[in-house]
């Protein structure tokens, strides 16, 4: 039945039928954010009365906390990564350090509101929090059990050691608690996770050197504050250059990047006369996909065809989002047959998976596609990822015509005319 297409905002749909928010989540995630909060309101409150400062430690005070904030004010668009990693930790240790404990509970958290207050995005109240337990539990650590601040002249190597350490207990705190309490936040991890762990070692170097640096003046934090930007953004950097080459919806390469990565290897299989495939897939008949089931459902079978694609194909072939509900596919080291058994492997492998449950039918209802696939290889077109493709397209077309869900090649015959 083709009802009329139908929109709806992501949290009335979960709620129906799909993953449940935050708020309806696990009871651990909810315990661990009470018994975080309660700790930290409980530290800061026996702390407040405490809070006593001296000339010096309030000059230092002031000028990591409107780095802080200058840092964070600046840093508009840059956050969201749902990483607990980020440059604030170049000021909040120093602050962890050189400041009393008392304060170092506080300070975080009101670095944080204020934050939240203007840019209104991030951090969120939890995630501050977590922030400023973890600062305050490593300060009153180092405070405890890190050797006196050297003389001047005298060597500085046992204290800085301890300052390291203190950084690592701090992202370590941070590192354990966060994930547990924030939506999309995890633990980073070898090597996927290469970058981010890089970025934190930037930061903990950096935090490192502005609180050794700190004890000669204070007014060696502001000669750090320039360069928070660009720490910033090369902890930025891996990820936008993998956002630019992906597409967001279906963890596909995009039509670009694709592009660009078929060329090379088309330009490679001819150098070393090697063979190669190309494959374009298309959903059948999606748009009645979209309007029986709703985009929703429309766009969670896309991305449930995208992973049955990539979960059919070998390590090194070459699969991209070409168009809307259009996939391409680089086949390397592949001739004909071999092309057309993968393809049919793909089409097999679609038509069987279930590719999402409907948004607009009862709960449960399951929804199947099935997709046409257009197969040619380099030995029959011309060389040159134009003519590949224009013969990829013209033998879906005829896999189309000849009814859908099945795969067609084109008709061997030495350079194409298409
Ligand atoms: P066939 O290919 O079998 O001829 O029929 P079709 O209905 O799949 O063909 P057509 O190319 O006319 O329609 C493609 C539809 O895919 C139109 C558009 O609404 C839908 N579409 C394209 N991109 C997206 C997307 O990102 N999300 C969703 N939900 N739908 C998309
Ligand atoms: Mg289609
Ligand atoms: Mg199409």
């Amino acid at each position: 039945t083709m009802a009329r297409p139908r929109w709806r905002i992501p949290g009335r749909v979960s709620r129906a039928c799909g993953p449940l928010p935050r708020w309806h989540g696990p009871v651990r995630q909810r315990i661990i954010a009470g018994a975080m909060s309660l700790a930290w309101i409980t530290a800061a409150a026996a702390s407040a009365p405490h809070v006593s400062l001296t000339g010096g430690n309030g000059c230092l005070l002031a000028v990591l906390f409107v780095s802080a904030l200058l840092v964070r004010l600046s840093r508009r668009g840059c956050a969201a990564s749902g990483s607990p990693v980020s440059t604030s930790g170049v000021w909040e240790l120093p602050a962890a350090v050189l400041i009393p404990s008392a304060l170092a509970f506080i300070a975080p958290v009101v670095v944080a509101a204020i934050a939240c207050w203007r840019i209104r995005r991030v951090p969120r109240g939890l995630d501050a929090v977590a922030v400023g337990l973890a600062d305050g539990i490593v300060s009153v650590g180092f405070h405890a059990l890190a050797p006196p601040l050297p003389a001047p002249g005298a060597r500085a190597g046992e204290w800085l050691l301890a300052v390291a350490v203190a950084g690592v207990m701090r992202w370590a705190l941070i590192g354990a608690v966060f994930p547990s309490v924030t939506r999309g936040a995890r633990l980073p991890r070898w090597p996927a996770d290469r970058e981010l762990l890089r970025g934190g070692l930037a930061e903990l170097c950096a935090g490192v050197l502005v609180t050794c640096s700190a004890v000669i003046s204070p007014l060696c934090v502001i000669l750090a504050v320039p360069l928070a930007t660009p720490l910033q953004r090369s902890l930025q950097h891996a990820r936008l250059v993998r956002d630019a080459r992906t597409d967001l919806k279906t963890g596909l390469l995009n039509a670009a990047a694709w592009q660009e990565e078929a060329a090379a290897e088309i330009t490679r299989a001819v150098r070393a006369r090697l063979p190669l495939a190309m494959a374009l897939l298309d959903i059948d008949y999606f748009k009645a996909v979209n309007d029986t089931h709703g985009h929703l459902a429309g766009d969670q079978a896309l991305r449930a065809v995208a992973g049955v694609v990539k979960a059919q194909l070998r390590g090194y072939d070459i699969a991209g989002r070409f168009g809307g509900e259009e996939f391409a596919v680089v086949l390397p080291h592949t001739q004909a047959d071999q092309a057309r058994r993968i393809a049919e492997r793909l089409r097999t492998a679609v038509a069987a998976a279930d590719v999402g449950a409907s948004e607009t039918g009862r709960c449960g209802t399951r929804v199947r596609v099935t997709v046409s696939v257009g197969v040619a290889c380099l030995a029959d077109t011309g060389a040159g990822l134009q003519a590949l493709l224009a013969a990829a397209d013209a033998a879906l077309y005829d896999a189309k015509a000849a009814g859908r869900n099945r795969v067609r090649l084109t008709a061997s015959q030495p350079a194409a005319s298409a």
